[in-house]
């Protein structure tokens, strides 16, 4: 029996008729022990996530503003759960602690305003947790599995960093002692404090690696609303195909490139310990979704996996004569960018020439010092900006080592009468950078994908 955890989000939270089908999802195999989920989610497109309303109702607190009613509204979210499932829970007592901080925190902000509030332990984090936490209780209840929380388990420093080794080895620990358990997202607390801490947005996919990766689960199975990821975004490309399997280096490259469907950290823990991740979709659980595995080398024979691109970056081009013979020039380049606090993406250089390309909104307001230091301090013979240039990324481990792959990309964007300002390939050879610009960007994406799909 393989051993396995399954993470679903909010929208898989959201109401009775999803956590209906959560639960037909879990029934279906005893070796699905471990299930953490994330707090209710929209149940229609104008709705609101409830962590939305937990931060909106921590802000009314610390400004003096009435938040009971919309902190009744939130419960009432789990309240109509518990009705519509006839759930033999009483979640009273649990809503009436998180009350009880609420309103200490909102005596103590009348007084000394937001820190007032935090000191009595009404934080934004403790706040926004408890989206999770009531989440987790009502789902144990409704699956019949143990609740067990990740205060005290999932662990953090002073500073807010994930502590992994202690996290692993106190929620192993821990859930030994449990055959089944719903599992919080989200959250955890400052070692060695009863402070809850929070991951950033979106981090209960975190809390479901780490839980993974303690327990050595076979597989991490992560049940959103889409079947997975596909090979373009749906924006641009009709009906792109799925993508079945995944390595964690093409998933990065296309992650950074916009095509997210994981929180970025939840790679790691998993990653080490070689566990596969599944992202699956709850509402159409026959669909084998998208598996991101270490092992996965492009053996089906696929030439590239995916393509993602990213609009809004400004290239600075330098031209200097002798440039390849100017010890340090690079550096001085990069210092100036470093001077001024801004990351690049891309330096492709020339003998002569040097191209820094920079996501534009790095560099608003900082544009023109930039150049002039540029000018002054690498002497250069002509300096050019150029503006509205979108980036593309082909990924696919099937690249590697195969002829011809940048020459079919070249040769299509060429037949289509796109200018391709810059070409940039990884040494790893699974990636493919082309640089267009953002008027071309749709179709060259199209154009990319139709050559290789
Ligand atoms: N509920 C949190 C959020 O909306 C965490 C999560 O769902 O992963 O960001």
């Amino acid at each position: 029996m393989r051993k396995k955890v399954l993470k679903f989000g909010g929208s898989s939270v959201a109401n009775a008729s999803q956590l209906a089908k959560l639960k037909n999802i879990v029934m279906a195999d005893p070796g699905n022990r471990y299930v953490v989920v994330s707090a209710p989610g929209k149940r229609f497109s104008s709705d609101s996530k409830v962590t939305d309303l937990l931060y909106l109702c921590k802000s009314q607190i610390d400004n003096n503003i009435p938040y009971e009613e919309l902190f009744r509204m939130i419960c009432s979210r789990y309240e109509d759960s518990v009705q519509a499932l006839e759930l033999d829970i009483d979640m009273t007592p649990y809503y009436e602690e998180i009350a009880a901080v609420l309103a200490a925190g909102s005596k103590a902000a009348a007084e000394g305003g937001a820190d007032a509030a935090n000191r009595v332990g009404c934080t934004a984090d403790y706040v926004a947790s408890r989206g999770e936490y009531l989440s987790a209780i009502l789902t144990a209840a409704y699956l019949g599995y143990d609740f067990v929380d990740t205060a005290g388990l999932v662990l953090f420093d002073a500073k807010g960093r994930l502590l992994t080794e202690e996290t692993y080895a106190a929620l192993a620990g821990e859930l030994a002692r449990h055959e089944k358990a719903v599992i919080p997202g989200f959250y955890g607390t400052i070692q060695g404090t009863d402070r809850i801490k929070v991951f950033s947005r979106g981090g209960s996919d975190v809390t479901g690696s780490v839980v993974a990766r303690a327990i050595n689960a076979d597989i991490y199975e992560n049940w959103t609303d889409v079947s997975g990821m596909l090979m373009a975004d749906p924006r641009i490309v009709p009906n792109p195909k799925p993508i079945d399997r995944i390595s964690y280096l093409e998933l990065r490259e296309l992650s950074y490139m916009g095509a997210t469907v994981l929180h970025e950290d939840a790679v790691f823990p998993a990653r080490e310990a070689d566990i596969p991740i599944n992202i699956r979709n709850t509402n159409v659980p026959a669909d084998p979704g998208t598996v991101i595995d270490n092992n996965y080398n492009g053996e089906d024979g696929k030439v590239i996996s995916g393509i993602a691109g990213s609009r809004d970056f400004t290239v600075i081009a330098v031209h200097k004569n002798m440039m390849n013979k100017e010890l340090g020039f690079v550096r001085k380049a990069l210092q100036i960018l470093e001077d001024y606090e801004v990351n690049f993406d891309h330096i492709p250089t020339g003998i002569d020439t040097l191209s820094v390309v920079i996501e534009t909104k790095e560099i608003e307001g900082k544009l023109d010092d930039i150049v002039w230091e540029f000018r002054k301090q690498l002497k250069a013979d002509e300096i050019k900006v150029i503006m509205n240039i979108s980036l593309i990324a082909v990924v696919g481990k099937g690249m590697s080592g195969r002829i011809g792959t940048s020459a079919r990309i070249l040769t299509a964007l060429a037949k289509a009468g796109i200018n391709v300002r810059m070409i940039n390939q990884g040494s790893s050879e699974i990636n493919v950078i082309i640089a267009v610009e953002t008027p071309d960007f749709e179709n060259a994406v199209r154009v990319i994908y139709n050559e290789f799909a």
